[in-house]
């Protein structure tokens, strides 16, 4: 996938380091030019027909079935190798955008036949002595590079993301990762920045996914905030530079992107009832379907409908506390069902009494509605001792370069690196020029 650039994204620093692995994946490499299989490496059980004729193409809006008939494959030929599909792919799941690439012998007989679905989801048929075939899914080796980049928000995180030709994933994990500590709709000021180093896929040389942020750090007018991935032996999670878990008891908004409607008050004029009242959550706007997710681990006391709040969720979580999540479209746990935090337990709508599609949110404790801002966000186990020192030596290495990316004066070299580490130690090296 082709990245743009543009000018903001070519004062950025941005480079890429790759981590190459050996391509183990069992498959030949096609010669073109003598219109033969190289069959190097190939597993045990692959043909090696140096007559082979070999055709590729797309299925456009074809059945896999006509597409065979158009090269003179006979109707039991392909019988028999949709039947030795059926158990790994259904070619009735089949889509337009899907490639093929057959490869026949003297007799028009399939000998090996591959189908494509995406770049990371592709099947092997290779015919067996019996006539039928040996089908499996080919297992795709990924080249993983390291990549950094800032954004520099203007209006939206999501905004100077995709200006930097970014896609909205990062956007995504940079939101969840920061959940407990920033809220993207009400903390990012103009100029705000943010470092990030993530790991991004190839195949072939061309991309194919992003993977996970390794290091972010949010450089905001007010605060600073850090994170980095690590994991404890158990779990990849998101800690501060301290080793402290980013994740909190509670999340501070129930839904990614909405946007406070409504704060918590005791009196409050009610736009429906024309009267004061007091409100006893936040409401959030967002768009009907919008996921709405728990805020906490916890259990669903209540899932249908009550009076003012429509389609409502209750759920209860550890001392004392309850959530509450009102005028939902669509609810998605019954009662007593557990729920994880982050988890999607509805979804935004306007029932009961409301204006406008939102989420009321509410938190109470031993019953009584509290402001939910107010919820003490006690902090997840921070790192065993027995593993800080490498989690020192990953934070040091990973936010040298988040740091050096943040700070302009620093240029560094654009030239691909050999591995992550190899980064890390230019970025080091740059870093202390000048300081002997
Ligand atoms: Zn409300």
């Amino acid at each position: 996938m082709p990245r743009k650039s543009n000018g903001i994204a070519q004062r950025l620093v941005f480079y890429l380091i790759g981590v190459f692995f050996l391509f183990a994946c069992p498959g030949f490499a096609f010669d073109s030019q003598k219109g033969q299989y190289d069959t190097t490496g190939s597993v045990a059980d692959s043909i090696s027909v140096s007559t082979n004729v070999v055709v590729e193409g797309q299925l456009n809006h074809r059945t896999l079935c006509a597409a065979l008939l158009s090269y003179d494959i006979s109707e039991a030929e392909i019988l028999a190798l949709s039947n030795s599909f059926k158990p790994v792919f259904d070619f009735r799941c089949s889509r337009p955008k899907d490639r093929y690439h057959i490869c026949v012998d003297d007799n028009n007989r399939i000998q090996k036949f591959v189908y494509k679905t995406s770049p990371l989801d592709e099947y092997e048929a290779i015919k067996r002595d019996d006539g039928g075939y040996r089908v499996y899914k080919r297992e795709i080796v990924l080249n993983r590079q390291v990549a950094a980049k800032v954004f520099t928000i203007d209006t939206s995180l999501c905004k100077a993301v995709a200006e930097s030709g970014e896609t909205h994933e990062i956007a995504n994990q940079i939101v969840e990762i920061f959940a407990w500590d920033i809220d993207f709709y009400l903390y990012p000021r103009k100029g705000d920045r943010i470092a990030v180093v993530f790991e991004r896929y190839y195949r072939d040389g061309k991309y194919v996914k992003n993977g996970k942020i390794l290091a972010a750090r949010y450089a905001g007018s007010q605060k600073t905030y850090s994170a980095v991935n690590f994991n404890d032996g158990q779990y990849d999670e998101y800690y501060d530079q301290d080793g402290n878990p980013l994740k909190k008891m509670f999340l501070r908004i129930p839904v990614k992107f909405g946007k406070m409607t409504s704060s918590y008050s005791i009196r409050r004029f009610h736009p429906v009832y024309k009267r004061y009242k007091p409100h006893t959550g936040i409401d959030y706007g967002a768009s009907i379907g919008t996921p709405i997710f728990a805020t906490a681990n916890g259990k669903v006391t209540f899932s249908g409908r009550k009076g003012g709040y429509g389609k409502l969720i209750i759920l209860k979580h550890p001392n004392g506390y309850q959530t509450y999540y009102g005028h939902c479209s669509k609810l998605l746990k019954k009662k007593g069902d557990l729920v994880e935090q982050g988890q999607v337990v509805a979804r935004v709508g306007m029932t009961g009494v409301t204006t406008g599609p939102h989420v009321h949110y509410e938190v109470r404790v031993n019953g009584k509605p509290i402001n939910p801002n107010t919820v003490k966000k006690s902090r997840a186990k921070p790192l065993r001792p027995e593993l800080m020192a490498e989690f020192r030596k990953v934070v040091h290495q990973r936010m040298l370069l988040v740091n050096n990316l943040l700070d302009e004066k620093t240029s560094l070299a654009m030239s691909p690196r050999e591995n992550e580490n190899s980064l890390y130690s230019l970025v080091w090296k740059e870093k202390n020029v000048g300081k002997e």
